[in-house]
């Protein structure tokens, strides 16, 4: 991950740039501290006299003593005069077995600088010490002449021994680009910069590494952005990359590096990745169970847009389909009325053709007896024979009129009809076949006689249908009384026919109404009567029900809803 390197290595880089500003410092610091003093020191009278007189013993131990005094002091390396061949002929280390006393040091761009008349410095190995050391020199003028040198060296050792110990490691480098300070020993004179003939041979001019092997180190450079990486092979063969950072220290001419080891940043690197890779697998865990969700959530819903869907068109085939059937109940219920109507007609024709034979042969008695008479003049029996006459034909007429509204569609709507009209129709009917029955229908309607909301056609149809099962009932039994009650409580009349039959079975009453369900033999029942009464009853809003009577016999009961005969009128299509 490209800009997780980045972050890291800008951040380890800031690090290293703090690394190697105060390498900087601590190294400027501990040189600046002896910069002025071979300029004051070669300023000292013994030392001017000494190069005056350089052969005097005195003179030179004083010297020696002198030096050894100072260097004590400053906890400087070495301090020690040179004369104008560059032979040195005082030094701080005079009593020691590396003296430099006798030490010619010609060659040293320190000495060649300062005899020169410029102050110098110089690092170097030392030939006779084989210690690292910074040089600083300044020439020695008696009256304004130079006469010799005097040189300082200063131990590198502690400010190497100064620097932090830790992932990061500081070098200097030579203008050469040789290491010449290093935390690591392995390091040092190796060259970070190819050594080529020319830098091989400056080097060499000026003795610098005196007799130490130069070598260069085996490193590569690569950039990542504005960042240096070097990688570094150790004499072990192990290879470590480092974050490398340097700075210029210019009254010197030295580089300081600092090298920061990659490998935290790179396991830090790692980490991140893991811990970012991870928190991405969480991610997308976390992403993939709410899409999950959301995917079951979504199929839930188009499920239940799909069943709710799938039941509403149900219900609205379910609508139609009852709508439909509704209309052919209606219809067939219809054509059944009608069929009943017929069948009834049928049955009653038999007692309607006596009905009808009776009073024709009354007619046809009267009018023969009532030509007799006017023939033997006798014109006002003959007239009251004729006034009979038209009273069978009007009874006649009636019943045909009453048949042919039987047999005829209703097509009425509801209204206030009074029980005693109706009844009177209804008996009409219904007497011959009562006649025949032999049975006896008392009628007690209560005074004032309720008046119902209803059909009068159709209630009569339905009286018509009760009495005569009534009748049916009855006949061949002993008592053949039938009662017809109505009374009025509340907003309901209820119209009670009462027979002294067997009653109805219970195993059957909840059949009765069943349309096609009879217990008369062939072609005495249809089974239509109840069925078609109880849609009748139940289109006028009441209840048509049996019950059996305690002391024996059926009771059936229209209850009907009570109409105000006074703000209502009778709207009968008949
Ligand atoms: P049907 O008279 O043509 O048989 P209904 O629908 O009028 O048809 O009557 C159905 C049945 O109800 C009758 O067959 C009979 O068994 C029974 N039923 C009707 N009225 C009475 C009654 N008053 N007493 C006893 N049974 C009755």
């Amino acid at each position: 991950m490209p800009f997780l390197k980045r972050s890291f290595l800008d951040e380890a880089s800031t690090q290293a740039a703090s690394t190697l500003s105060l390498a900087v410092a601590a190294l400027n610091g501990h040189l600046k501290r002896y910069e002025a003093l071979p300029a004051l020191i070669a300023d000292n009278d013994d030392i001017k006299e000494l190069l005056a007189r350089p052969g005097e013993k005195t003179l030179r131990a004083n010297a020696n003593h002198y030096l050894r005094a100072i260097n004590a002091l400053l906890k400087s390396s070495d301090i020690y005069v040179m004369d104008e061949t560059g032979e040195t002929i005082a030094a701080s280390n005079f009593d020691r077995p590396a003296s430099f006393i006798g030490e010619n040091f010609s060659y040293r761009p320190y000495f060649q600088d300062a005899i020169a008349g410029r102050d110098a410095r110089f690092y170097a190995l030392g030939t006779t010490s084989a210690k690292r050391g910074y040089y600083f020199s300044a020439p020695i003028r008696i009256y304004g002449t130079i006469r010799g040198v005097i040189a300082f060296k200063v131990d590198v050792d502690q400010i190497e021994a100064s620097w932090p110990a830790g992932e990061s490691r500081i070098l200097v480098t030579d203008p050469e680009g040789i290491i010449f300070m290093s935390g690591n020993r392995d390091w040092l004179y190796a060259g970070l910069k190819p050594l080529t003939a020319e830098r091989l041979a400056r080097t060499q001019a000026s003795r610098r590494y005196s007799d130490a092997v130069l070598r260069e180190l085996p490193v590569s450079e690569t950039r990542f952005r504005d960042h240096v990486l070097m990688s570094v092979t150790d004499r072990d063969g192990t290879t470590r990359e480092y974050l490398a950072r340097e700075e210029h220290v210019t009254d010197a001419g030295w580089t300081v590096h600092v090298l920061l080891d990659t490998a935290s940043v790179q396991s830090q690197i790692r980490t991140a990745t893991v811990a970012i890779v991870l928190s991405l697998l969480l991610a997308g865990l976390g992403l993939l169970v709410l899409m999950q969700r959301k995917a079951r959530r979504d199929e839930q819903l188009s499920m239940e847009i799909r069943a709710k869907a799938e039941l509403e068109r149900r219900v609205e085939e379910r609508t139609s389909d009852l709508a439909r059937v509704n209309q052919q109940l209606r219809e067939t219920q219809a054509d059944l009325i009608q069929a009943a109507k017929l069948a009834g007609l049928g049955q009653m024709s038999a007692a309607l053709s006596h009905e009808f034979n009776q009073p024709l042969a009354a007619v046809r008695n009267y009018a023969e007896s009532a030509a007799l008479l006017m023939a033997r003049g006798r014109t006002e029996e003959a007239s009251d024979n004729v006034s009979r006459i038209t009273k069978l034909v009007d009874r006649m007429a009636s019943l045909g009129q009453h048949l042919r509204n039987f047999a005829r569609k209703p097509n009425e709507k509801l209204g206030p009809v009074s029980l005693p009209a109706v009844l009177t129709d209804t008996l009409e009917i219904v007497a011959p076949r009562l006649n025949a029955a032999g049975a006896r229908l008392v009628i007690d309607l209560g005074d004032p006689a309720p008046v119902v909301l209803a059909g009068p056609v159709r209630l009569q149809q339905v009286l018509v249908n009760i009495i005569t099962n009534a009748g049916d009932a009855v006949e061949g039994r002993e008592n053949r009384l039938i009662e017809l009650t109505a009374r009025e409580s509340g907003e309901a009349v209820t119209i009670a026919l009462r027979d002294h039959g067997e009653g109805v079975p219970p195993a059957i009453a909840a059949r009765i109404f069943d349309p096609f369900f009879t217990t008369k033999g062939v072609g005495k029942g249809l089974g239509l009567g109840l069925s078609i009464s109880y849609n009748i009853v139940k289109d006028f809003g009441g209840e048509l029900s049996v019950a059996n009577h305690p002391d024996g016999g059926a009771v059936f009961s229209i209850v009907l809803a009570t109409a105000n005969p006074v703000s209502t009128t009778m709207e009968a299509a008949q």
